[in-house]
Formats: C-alpha cells, sequence, structure tokens
C-alpha cells in the first residue's frame, strides 16, 4: 500500500469528499482531517451525492437531509466546506460530472478526490473512470484491516495510470461505519459519540432509520 505526499509547487490543492454520507460520522471527519493534513489541502469540500448510480435498489436518506447533516457537522471547521452539486443534478449523479464542474470552477487548483478505500474497489464500474483519473488524484481511506493488495494489483494491469495516482490512507477511525449507525438506530441502540452531536441530534428529531 503506498501512501505519498509530494507536494505540487504549481498548484494549490482542494480536496473534493465524496460519499452518500447516510449518515456523515467521525471516521468521515477525521479521514478528511487526515488527508487535509497530510497532502496539504488548502480545504475540502465535501460533497453528498445525489442518487448514487450504484443504489438505485437500495432506498437511502433524501439528499436534503444527508446535506443537512453534512452541514451541521463541519460547521465548526474552516478548512471544511460542503456543496449542493450533486444533490442539485437532476438523473444519476456520476463522479465524472462533478469533478468536471468542479474542476472548471477550481481550475487553479489540483483536485484530490477523497472517498472510501472500499469505494474505490469498484473504480473499474465507474463511468468514465479513465476520465477521472485524467482530471484528479485520489485518496482512499481505508478501514482497519483493509486488504488493498487484490485491488492495486488489478488497477495496475487495468488502469496502470490511476494506479500512479492513488493515494492510501489508513484511519483508525473508519471503524466507524454509517452502516452500522443505522442499524444501531434502528435496534434503538446509542450512537452517541460515533457522529457529532448535532448530527445525533437531527437523526433523532427526524426520526431516520428507524
Ligand atoms: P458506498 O458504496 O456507500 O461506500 C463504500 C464504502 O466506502 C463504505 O464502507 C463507506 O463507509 C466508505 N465510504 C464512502 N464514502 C466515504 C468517505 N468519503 N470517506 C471514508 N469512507 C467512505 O460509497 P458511496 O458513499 O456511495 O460512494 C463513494 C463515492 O464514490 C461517492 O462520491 C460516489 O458518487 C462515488 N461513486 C461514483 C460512481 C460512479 O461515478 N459511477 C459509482 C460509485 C461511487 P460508510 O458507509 O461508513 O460511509
Amino acid at each position: 500500500m503506498r501512501q505519498t505526499n509530494q507536494k505540487s509547487l504549481n498548484h494549490k490543492r482542494l480536496g473534493i469528499m465524496g460519499g452518500t454520507f447516510d449518515p456523515i460520522h467521525y471516521g468521515h471527519l477525521v479521514a478528511a482531517e487526515m488527508a487535509r493534513y497530510e497532502f496539504n489541502l488548502e480545504k475540502v469540500i465535501f460533497i453528498p451525492t445525489g442518487v448514487p448510480p450504484h443504489k438505485i435498489e437500495r432506498k437511502i436518506t433524501s439528499s436534503e437531509f444527508r446535506y443537512q447533516m453534512v452541514s451541521l457537522a463541519i460547521e465548526d471547521n474552516a478548512f471544511f466546506d460542503v456543496s449542493r452539486i450533486e444533490i442539485e443534478r437532476t438523473g444519476l449523479t456520476y463522479t465524472v460530472d462533478t469533478i468536471r464542474l468542479m474542476q472548471q470552477e477550481y481550475h487553479e487548483y489540483e483536485l484530490y478526490f477523497i472517498t472510501g478505500a472500499d469505494a474505490f474497489r469498484e473504480i473499474f464500474t465507474w463511468r468514465k473512470a479513465n476520465e477521472i483519473l485524467e482530471l484528479t488524484q485520489f485518496i482512499g481511506a481505508s478501514r482497519p484491516g483493509f486488504d488493498a493488495r487484490v485491488f492495486l494489483n488489478q488497477l495496475q494491469q487495468e488502469l496502470p495510470e490511476l494506479y500512479e495516482r492513488m493515494h492510501f490512507l489508513e484511519v483508525p477511525a473508519l471503524a466507524i461505519s454509517s452502516t452500522d449507525i443505522r442499524s444501531r438506530v434502528k435496534k434503538g441502540q446509542s450512537i452517541r459519540y460515533l457522529l457529532p452531536e448535532p448530527v445525533r441530534i437531527f437523526i433523532e428529531e427526524k426520526r431516520l432509520y428507524r
């Protein structure tokens, strides 16, 4: 597993944190903060997904609620921001479209797309993976125990250019997962300290994940 933090002298760097965030939790926040620090990112923009192409079968919380939870979670960090770019797009949201738009808006920046290493494992199925790799670097935030070897071998063979632009960050706090939080709420268990308190209160008030 490689972890690089080469500094580009010509470009400012911007992190784009993509995820469903259903709900956002401390694992995501620690991952974004570690990426910001390790890769000298000027700031990190969280982009909650609209209708993700790989989730049309599973019911996810409304985009607006997921956006609001992200807003609550990042409000005390001046280096973090949240964007509505995906939730306002109609139809399925593909990462390639998002990155194209971000590239136009932040053309003076070098983009770093951050998401879960688990999610990156599926990148061969993403629309226009080859084009994405031309526009951005990748940071895969991995859970403890994540084994990247099979993925990296496949990547090296199928998309060697992407292999060069792929970085991994091991994030112990990613032992927390959205799936586990949803399941805990459903079972009536506590989710305190797994996510920021304003997000926990939001979940309670809106009676999410029951
Ligand atoms: P997912 O399939 O829900 O998540 C896969 C794994 O990655 C889960 O373990 C998840 O943990 C983790 N994860 C997701 N986002 C993360 C983040 N920002 N930081 C750390 N861990 C994260 O993945 P997803 O959230 O729907 O998609 C991730 C990103 O990939 C999104 O930006 C999505 O648009 C993009 N994507 C694009 C395409 C495409 O363009 N065709 C296809 C798939 C995904 P938690 O459940 O705890 O978050």
